[in-house]
């Protein structure tokens, strides 16, 4: 070992839950600590930022895609396409490549998605992630980084490019590894979410899908070990995924009360959370009354927001969060209209909610929640890194 470089090897798994991973001999070998990891309410846009900032949705400000601003929604020149006939504006190929197309215009370096939002509503919503957050200046509330704290340090990193297919990244990073180049990696594979959305967690995609991973992860530990001397190898995901075992139709019975959208209220439907935002006097208890007729989820009140990190100061999010339970989802929302096998984003304490966390590393203190993970990557660079060998920061 002596001469050789430590190496940080993180990887990255979306929706690789605990639940998922228990059972299983993935990597046991190599991941010899596995435990379960705290997630936050919200979906990736909501748990990536605090994974690499470590703050609270309400400190960094990133949460679900849409918030009623119609003052500064930049959407306005989208109301022309609310004239198209339901049969093409639905179609997933066209608002993809409308969302490119916007995405270009405005100069967005985010994940934009337009996802279902139907464009007549469009010019009330202001979009949340404009900006690459992985890129310096991206987190809304300002803070730092990780890779802003790694790139300050002058630590060699190698971070993949969430725009990269799987086969790409994974082949970016064996190119890096056999160089020795990069002492602090962090590879994301973003491939099992789209597999557990769409087949659910007992399907043999997803065997499949965790054999690729095993596979190319050894591959890729084989190369590290050919450049690296002591290499710490850590596997975490973001959230779980829960089997899709219902639907519910919120927007019917909301559109029900005869409350008009955008003049009374104005809601985001997202997969497994509704958001309102009251316009009018009386709208709220109107749409309260309505909820508390609908079974398949909750009202989160303002002290279980608070528990949760998602009471937005400035309620950009909403007024009223309304939770499905666990297993049902939202069908339309403004995410999708058909049903999927598989979703993720009920309430952290659901137990197929849950995160992982796994290492090599015997002797660390392993993180609870997706919160202590920026700590934990800046202790790891540390102890890798030649300059404070086992100390701390
Ligand atoms: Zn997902």
């Amino acid at each position: 070992m002596s001469g050789r470089p430590g190496l940080v090897f993180c990887v990255f798994v979306d929706a690789l839950g605990w639940e998922l991973m228990r059972r299983r001999t993935f990597l046991e070998d190599e991941l010899v600590v596995r435990r379960p990891l705290d997630t936050v309410l919200g979906y990736s846009s909501t748990c990536d930022p605090t994974i690499i900032t470590g703050r609270l949705p309400r400190e960094h400000g990133h949460f679900t895609f849409y918030a009623y601003d119609p003052q500064h929604s930049p959407f306005g020149a989208l109301r022309a396409l609310s004239a198209l006939p339901a049969s093409i504006a639905n179609r997933g190929r066209v608002r993809h490549l409308i969302s490119r197309a916007v995405a270009r215009a405005y100069g967005y370096t985010g994940y934009f998605q337009l996802y279902s939002m139907p464009f007549s509503r469009l010019p009330l919503f202001d979009y949340t992630e404009k900006r690459d957050f992985y890129e310096p200046g991206g987190i809304n509330g300002g803070q730092p980084t990780i890779f802003d704290w790694l790139r300050q340090q002058g630590i060699p990193t190698h971070r993949t490019n969430w725009r990269r297919s799987e086969r790409s990244a994974i082949d970016a990073l064996a190119d890096d590894l056999g160089q020795g180049r990069p002492r602090f990696v962090y590879l994301y594979l973003a491939g099992l979410d789209g597999v557990l959305h769409a087949h659910g967690t007992g399907s043999t995609h997803v065997e499949a899908h965790l054999a690729f991973y095993e596979r190319e992860l050894r591959n890729l530990l084989q190369v590290a070990r050919r450049h690296y001397g002591e290499i710490r190898f850590h596997l975490f995901s973001d959230h779980g995924m829960t089997d899709v075992v219902a639907t519910c139709d919120l927007m019917s019975r909301i559109e029900a009360t005869r409350l008009r959208f955008g003049v009374d209220y104005a809601a985001a439907y997202d997969s497994t959370l509704a958001r309102f935002w009251f316009l009018a006097p009386g709208a709220r208890e109107t749409i309260t009354e309505a909820l508390q007729r609908e079974p398949a989820g909750r009202v989160l009140d303002d002290r279980e927001l608070a528990m949760l990190g998602c009471d937005f100061p400035d309620r950009r999010f909403g007024e009223l969060f309304f939770l499905l339970n666990p297993g049902v989802l939202l069908c339309p929302s403004f995410l999708g209209l058909t049903p999927l096998k598989g979703m993720h984003g009920y309430h952290p304490s659901e137990p197929t909610a849950r995160a992982l966390f796994a290492t090599s590393a015997a002797d660390v203190v392993a993180p609870r929640g997706l919160t202590d993970l920026y700590a934990f990557f800046k202790r790891e660079a540390d102890i890798a890194s030649d300059r404070s060998a086992g100390v701390a920061a």
